[in-house]
């Protein structure tokens, strides 16, 4: 008999679970959600974006200290790192999250279980408390799976979760590594490298391709590998990982065809895979990719009635905001029977200095898909306000169709491009022409003046290139 009933039971308290829990209350469903961590609100707020971004914030302030304060006049003597500190105010900020994520759970009469969640026939989850205590057995018309992912390991890498560890083990190092290797050149080795490349670490990334940020427009790329080799990262690409060890207390590294590398620590950032460990998938025949990631069709529904599934679990874009939108779009398809997701305009942000920002398509899948397209650039050497702040790296591009002129891609790289890129989400999420981001008027000075000029020089009206 199961001791409590909802009538949807959420699998996972991350962006993409309590997001969607939250909704579903919203929409007059009787709610619980599950999460096998005390700390609700995920990867992403205990381990992921938030504890990540804190950290490169702080190390971005020391490395301006370091070095760019004194372009605007101002000294000083000695500037110290206190690490302890920095990390403690990361904790500090994740704490504050995730504790107002039981709040919202609270205000919106969530019922919330800690606990890890395993479905044990359609309907039911068996709650078994993280002491491994007496296992609870909720019913539920619907369940919706979000427990995300985990990060990927590799054959031939001896991960001890600590000299060789994953980016969890990268935010909380206790001493800033001398020499750190990050195996895997895409946004997570190269955020979590920029912390510690920041507080004074020489950090090597490996990529097994031949080129950085795989996925991420090209040409964009290239001028971001750029950058960070003036900031003092080194890349090897084309550089196959066959081995990582511990030997005599270093960690050596070969790569296919290399001379061996040595360094303090590993960082393995070569992607994710999807969390389904004990969730009992098999008990009610859901079916997962070759990969593990779950599988549903458009309303997220997976192979079984009633079940459904949202977030890194299935794969695709590994973005908290993906994750939480395909939350919502699940609710209200659920209780609505219609709920709405557009994968083309939904961005993706590189938080590194300079930040790198996209929406859309990128030069080569337009080129690869036939489809014609006119270009935009503008330099934020063009920009006013990129001289003021000190920093004019970088460009916006935009791709617009020739025959239409509809955008269909966005990059960016350079100042606050994460901010940026909104503009260019919600244009295209109206479906804009670039003559439409041209006719609407930017504030002066602002960096979105970039977004601006870009748009005109679409159409080789640009005023300030
Ligand atoms: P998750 O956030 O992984 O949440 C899943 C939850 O399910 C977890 O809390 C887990 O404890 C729980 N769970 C799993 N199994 C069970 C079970 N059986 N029972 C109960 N609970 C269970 N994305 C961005 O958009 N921007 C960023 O800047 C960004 N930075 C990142 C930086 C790092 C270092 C990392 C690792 C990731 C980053 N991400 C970022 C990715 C982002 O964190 C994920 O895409 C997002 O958290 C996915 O949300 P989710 O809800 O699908 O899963």
């Amino acid at each position: 008999m199961p001791q409590a009933t909802h009538d949807l039971v959420v699998i996972g308290g991350g962006p993409g679970g309590y997001v969607a829990a939250i909704r579903a209350a919203q929409l007059g469903l009787d709610v619980a959600c599950i999460d096998a961590n005390q700390q609700f609100g995920g990867t992403c707020l205990r381990v992921g974006c938030i504890p990540s971004k804190a950290l490169l914030e702080s190390s971005e302030l020391f490395a301006a200290a370091n070095g760019h304060f004194a372009e605007h006049g101002i000294e000083f003597k000695k500037v110290k790192l206190d690490l302890t500190k920095m990390l403690a105010r990361k904790d500090k900020i994740v704490e504050q999250l995730t504790g107002g994520i039981q709040q919202l759970l609270k205000k919106n009469k969530i019922t919330g279980y800690v606990g890890r969640g395993k479905i044990i026939a359609p309907g039911t989850v068996e709650v078994t408390p993280l002491d491994g205590g007496v296992a609870i057995e909720i019913a539920a018309e619907t369940i919706l799976i979000a427990t995300g992912s985990q990060p990927a390991r590799m054959q031939g890498v001896e991960y001890d979760g600590d000299l060789i560890g994953d980016s969890t083990t990268a935010l909380s190092y206790q001493e800033v590594p001398k020499k750190l290797i990050v195996i895997g050149g895409g946004y997570i080795g190269l955020e979590m490298g920029s912390v510690w490349n920041r507080l004074g670490s020489e950090v090597t990334v490996l990529e097994a391709m031949d080129r950085i940020l795989p996925g991420l427009d090209g040409e964009i790329a290239k001028q971001a590998q750029r950058i960070f080799e003036k900031q003092g990262f080194k890349f090897q690409v084309d550089s196959w990982v066959e081995s990582a060890k511990v030997e005599d207390g270093q960690c050596v590294v070969r790569c296919k065809d290399r001379e061996p590398l040595t360094a303090d620590r590993v960082l393995l950032a070569a992607g994710r895979a999807p969390y389904t460990a004990e969730l009992g998938l098999q008990n009610v025949g859901i079916e997962t990719d070759k990969r593990g990631f779950i599988q549903v069709d458009k309303h997220f529904a997976t192979s079984a009635k009633g079940i459904y599934a949202v977030g890194d679990v299935i794969g695709g874009a590994m973005l908290a905001h993906k994750a939480s939108e395909e939350g919502v779009a699940c609710v209200e398809q659920i209780v609505n029977g219609s709920g709405h997701i557009n994968y083309d305009t939904i961005p993706a942000v590189v938080y590194t200095h300079p930040e790198i920002a996209s929406v859309g398509k990128t030069e080569e899948q337009l080129k690869e898909a036939g489809v014609e397209y006119n270009k935009g650039v503008c330099p934020f050497g063009a920009i006013g306000r990129a001289l003021a702040l000190g920093d004019t790296n970088g460009r916006v591009k935009i791709l617009a169709d020739a025959a239409t002129d509809r955008v269909l891609g966005v990059h960016c790289i350079g100042l606050r491009a994460g901010d940026l890129i909104a503009e260019a989400a919600v244009a295209m999420q109206f479906g804009a022409s670039s003559e439409d981001i041209a006719r609407c008027c930017h504030a002066h000075p602002t960096l979105s003046e970039a977004v601006h000029e870009a748009a005109l020089a679409v159409n080789k009206r640009s005023i300030h290139t």
